[in-house]
């Protein structure tokens, strides 16, 4: 059953036995996974449950019902835009649905430097194998392949870097190209199409419009959750209940579980600690010629010439895959106001446009004010800079070489590139906090995983240390980057970690 909480307020207090808050990959494959095995499961889910035609393709509508802050959550020098889904299903139901699995090197990496020993390649595989058919993985066909990113990679193969056409979680696509803010004939596999509708038929029951604000006697056997209902369009919250449970999985993603942990005052000192947020930088490439990016698959085309694994630092180096934004988004994006904005999104059909996507290293870290606000710390290391100015080097030859006009990142000021002279623009230009749009979408970390209570903030399996039976399931447990792409990875190790507390 699905009880939209903003209609219809549950009991003042509900008693069940596993209660999982968040409803994305990692909440909506665990409660499969215990539903499955008949366990008694609630799922808690903030946002509001939205398939078909309710995913209107407007975007101010959509960002602001389908993401956390409507779409303005930033870290607190307002360096990264920090993208989540806040909707049934939760960010699977806005990504860009590409499939990059969680692969060998980076499993042994976190047995080898993060003491994570259980977390074999081969204990994985199965659990791998099996996100790949719940998400219906397949490569995006050729004709598929939209102008948007055929400039890329013609421009790029041209100068001879590496790439490739990515895998993807869509059937029956239509290429509507609105993917970013829902799909509105459902063809993306995510968590709303599969888990959940799997998880309520072997008889889970989900709250949707529904927050949980505090975890209470987490190290008693019933904990108490507050819960607040919020109202149908997510704005206020209207009234208070409780859930009593005896199993808690936070599966609210690396930020939201990090945070409600802090917010209850649970855990140790590593508890909000080791955050990656895997930023990405915009670059935009104009073209005589129309391009029309908006139609079709938005990311279909991944240069990966610049991209390895580092024994140490794992998933490392960047590249640069193509994107394209709604009008809404791209023009909040560009650093500019007034006629000079006007003119800019004049050319909007003509525009190409790519991530540069960095891996980094766990450096940042979440806390909540007194009235509940999420605060995230994160500064771009020199690293992830200095690898930013590599990366938007190559998409701009790139681009130049298919013909493009001027490439641009929209910093503040703009860099502009028209020509290979103009390059030494980028290595000029200074990146201070703010003066670059970059946004997350791979949060990662804040409730590291660790065989000891030194080290991290939960043991290798889930269970957050310090308490009885709350553990975290999602990409918070994550000591490094687990993939260029999360979806995946996350399906993966959620499964693995609830089939695990299934034996126990
Ligand atoms: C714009 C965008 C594009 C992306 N593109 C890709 C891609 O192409 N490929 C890929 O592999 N990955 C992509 N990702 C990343 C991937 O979608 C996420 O890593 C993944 O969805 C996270 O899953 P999760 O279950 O950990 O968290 P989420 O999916 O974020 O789910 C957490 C849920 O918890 C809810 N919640 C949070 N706090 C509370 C609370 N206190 N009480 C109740 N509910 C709460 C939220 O509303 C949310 O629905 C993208 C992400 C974004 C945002
Ligand atoms: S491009 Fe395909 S998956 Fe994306 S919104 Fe359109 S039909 Fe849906």
């Amino acid at each position: 059953m699905i009880r939209d909480c903003a209609t219809t307020a549950p009991a003042t207090s509900t008693r069940v036995d596993t209660v999982i808050i968040g409803s994305g990959c990692a909440g909506g494959t665990t409660a499969w996974v215990l539903a499955e095995a008949g366990r008694e499961v609630l799922i808690i889910e903030e946002g509001p449950d939205k398939t078909g035609a309710q995913l209107t393709q407007r975007d101010g509508e959509m960002y602001d019902q389908l993401y956390m802050d409507r779409g303005g959550r930033m870290t607190t020098d307002l360096s990264v835009g920090i993208l989540q889904g806040r909707v049934l299903g939760g960010g699977g139901v806005i990504n860009a649905s590409d499939v990059v699995p969680l692969e060998d090197p980076v499993l042994d990496l976190w047995g080898r430097r993060f003491g994570l020993v259980d977390w074999t390649a081969e204990a994985l595989r199965a659990a791998r194998a099996r996100a790949l058919v719940d998400l219906s993985a397949n490569p995006i066909r050729e004709d598929q392949v939209t102008r948007n990113n055929q400039v890329l990679r013609e421009g790029s193969t041209k100068l001879g870097y590496a790439g490739h056409v990515m895998r993807h979680n869509r059937v029956g696509c239509a290429g509507m190209g609105t993917c970013l803010i829902g799909c509105p004939i459902d063809a993306k596999k995510n968590p709303r199409m599969v888990a959940i509708p799997a998880a309520v038929e072997a008889g889970a029951t989900v709250w949707t419009r529904a927050r949980v604000v505090r975890i209470e006697d987490a190290d008693q056997d019933t904990k108490r959750l507050v819960v607040r209902t919020l109202d149908a369009k997510g704005y206020h919250e209207t009234g208070e209940v409780e859930v009593l449970a005896s199993t808690v999985v936070l599966a609210a993603n690396a930020v939201g579980s990090a945070a409600l942990l802090v917010r209850s005052g649970i855990g140790n000192a590593h508890v909000g600690r080791h955050l990656s947020l895997q930023p990405q930088l915009p670059v935009l490439a104009d073209f005589p010629d129309p391009i029309h990016g908006f139609r079709g698959i938005p990311q279909a085309y991944a240069v990966d010439e610049a991209e390895y694994f580092d024994d140490e630092r794992g998933l490392w180096g960047f590249r640069i895959e193509s994107i394209m934004g709604t009008p809404g988004i791209v023009a909040s994006l560009l650093p500019y106001a007034g006629v000079r904005a006007k003119n800019e999104m004049t050319r909007y059909p003509h525009l190409a446009a790519a991530l540069l996507l960095t891996p980094d290293t766990p450096s940042g870290s979440i806390d909540v004010t007194q009235s509940g606000r999420i605060l995230v710390d994160y500064t771009p290391s020199k690293d992830v800079i200095d690898r930013y100015r590599d990366a938007i080097k190559m998409a701009a030859r790139s681009y130049l070489a298919a013909g493009a006009t001027r490439v641009a990142v929209p910093t503040l000021p703009p860099i502009v590139i028209e020509s290979e002279a103009d390059l030494a623009k980028v290595d000029a230009y200074p990146f201070r906090p703010a003066s670059a749009p970059l946004i997350s979408a791979h949060q990662q970390g804040g409730v590291r995983a660790a065989p000891n209570a030194s080290d991290g903030a939960a043991n290798p399996e889930g269970l957050v240390y310090g308490t009885r039976s709350v553990y975290c399931f999602d990409s918070g447990l994550y000591p490094s980057s687990s993939s260029s792409h999360t979806m995946a990875p996350i399906l993966a190790t959620s499964r693995w970690l609830a089939e695990a507390l299934l034996t126990r």
